[in-house]
């Protein structure tokens, strides 16, 4: 029998469920839609639609070893799925189409209607949680509800991944030449802005690359990651998330790296891997309350009182911090290395978006689609979580009262301004001391860069006063 599997964000060929069960069940036809317009309409990056483009094209070669023909089919958007892969099914005599799930409410909807459309064709339809390391939905507070506070979360994943590691499935067998002739992958698609050469060479795309970071991270950088995790001068972190969110690598896998690293253990022993695995389990629990809540797909604030935080217009503040030129160092370095590399460090994400949220009293919606717009690694349930939780709009968010002091962040995790040097030129001269604070005038050739856009001392206060008046009225 011939089956259909329908890849998206699952670019790999290993521990694929739905690629495994297909090969197991037929002769299989991979098949990937390209539906610029809802991209669009999801802020997905030209740097990310390069890197899913790049790693289609390794895949396509790891499926011609295995005899896979790869059917690629130009549409517009979501909803023209299940015509499309209805069609191709009836072409290439399909008897089933076999996929891993995705978790936004858009994606859903296309799930389910691509299901509805092949039952109705009396076709059979496979659905797979392979982005996810248990059922989302699945942990659940005693009283039955969706836990909002990650440490509780945690802590019964934890058990559960005690009782069973969920297991890495293999690479599918080769099969026999189904007769059915693979597309071209194409070099870029109309409206998205290719990634520039710098980032093709730092990012680079595909199942091998992935796991030989995986592995120079888990020998080399894991057992030093608890310390060095909050230094974004150094390489102290994975580099993984656009591996993990087009799915050229599953949780899985970083999973087994990180136990294995750590002589079997998963919450104790060494301290960096025990870190590392917290953090792929902030990953799961934002998919998680994506689908429990499926209000955060809808723009929403995840605490609905925070809905009325007066947020400021201000688009020139805003323009300021999109370019990186607050005049606050560390921010404006965070918002260039975004814009050149199409990453940002961790530290710097929550930095720059408290800035912008508490500082600036720009709504986090603003934010979030700016970063998605950049982000090699943007992904909707992390990039919201993250931003609500920066915005305190979101669940187990940074208390309101609590705003970061970009400054002190900058002196305490790039104590030597090695990463405000990289990234924001004009201050290269500057010393230790005076690079994460600018004194005024020409210092040093420094005039051409901003004097900083807001009082960081009072706009904190005005912040922390907006918020506390939705409190006074509830
Ligand atoms: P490592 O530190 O090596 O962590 C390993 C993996 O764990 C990451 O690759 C990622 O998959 C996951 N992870 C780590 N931290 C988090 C976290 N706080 N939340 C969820 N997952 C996490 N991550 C994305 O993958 N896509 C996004 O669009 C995204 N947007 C963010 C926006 C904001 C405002 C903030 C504060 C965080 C955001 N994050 C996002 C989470 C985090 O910043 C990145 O996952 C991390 O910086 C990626 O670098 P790394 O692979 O070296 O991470």
């Amino acid at each position: 029998d011939n089956q259909l599997y329908w890849l998206r964000n699952d670019l790999r060929i290993r521990d694929n469920h739905a690629l495994w069960h297909a090969c197991d069940k037929g002769n299989v036809i991979a098949v990937c839609l390209i539906t610029p317009d809802t991209w669009q309409d999801h802020d997905d990056a030209g740097v990310k639609i390069d890197f899913w483009l790049r790693s289609l094209r390794t895949l396509k070669a790891s499926f011609d070893e295995l005899g896979i023909p790869l059917r690629i089919v130009h549409c517009k958007r979501f909803s023209d799925s299940p015509q499309a892969l209805l069609q191709l099914a009836r072409e290439t005599d399909a008897q089933g189409i076999f996929f891993n799930d995705e978790y936004g409410i858009h994606e859903q909807d296309r799930d389910d209607a691509v299901s509805e459309a092949f039952a109705d064709a009396s076709l059979t339809c496979h659905r797979y949680a392979d982005q996810v390391l248990f059922m989302p939905g699945s942990l659940r507070t005693q009283e039955g509800s969706m836990y909002k506070v990650f440490s509780q979360f945690r802590k019964q994943a934890n058990q559960r991944l005690h009782d069973s590691l969920p297991e890495c499935l293999p690479a599918p067998n080769r099969q026999t030449l189904s007769g059915v002739t693979s597309d071209t992958v194409p070099e870029s698609i109309p409206g998205f802005a290719p990634a520039s050469k710098e980032q093709q060479e730092t990012w680079p795309a595909g199942e091998q690359a992935a796991n030989s970071r995986l592995k120079l991270f888990a020998e080399e950088i894991l057992f030093d990651y608890k310390d060095l995790r909050d230094q974004p001068a150094v390489d102290g972190t994975s580099r993984l998330s656009a591996y993990l969110t087009i799915g050229v690598l599953s949780a899985r896998q970083c999973l087994h790296a990180a136990v294995a690293a750590n002589q079997g253990e998963l919450d104790s022993g060494n301290p960096g891997a025990v870190a590392w695995v917290s953090e792929l389990l902030w990953r799961e629990f934002y998919k998680h309350i994506l689908v429990c809540y499926p209000r955060v797909s809808r723009s929403r604030a995840f605490r609905p009182e925070t809905e009325a935080v007066p947020w400021r217009d201000d688009p020139e503040g805003l323009a300021a911090w999109q370019q990186g030129r607050t005049g606050i160092p560390i921010v404006d370095a965070a918002m260039r290395q975004l814009l050149a590399t199409g990453w940002m460090h961790n530290r710097l994400r929550m930095i720059s978006a408290m800035f912008l949220t508490k500082n600036l009293l720009i709504d986090w919606r603003e934010g979030e689609s700016w970063f998605m717009r950049h982000l090699i690694d943007g992904d909707l349930a992390s990039n919201n979580g993250g931003w609500q939780w920066s915005a305190s709009t979101g669940t187990d968010s940074a208390p309101y009262f609590r705003v970061f002091n970009p400054v002190t962040q900058s002196q305490r995790f790039d104590p030597e301004g090695h990463f405000i040097r990289t990234w924001i030129p004009e201050l290269r001269d500057l010393d230790a001391k005076q690079i994460h604070q600018p004194p005024a005038g020409d210092l040093f050739g420094t005039a051409d860069y901003p004097r900083p856009i807001v009082d960081l001392g009072d706009s904190r206060k005005r912040a922390i006063a907006a918020f506390k008046s939705l409190g006074d009225q509830s």
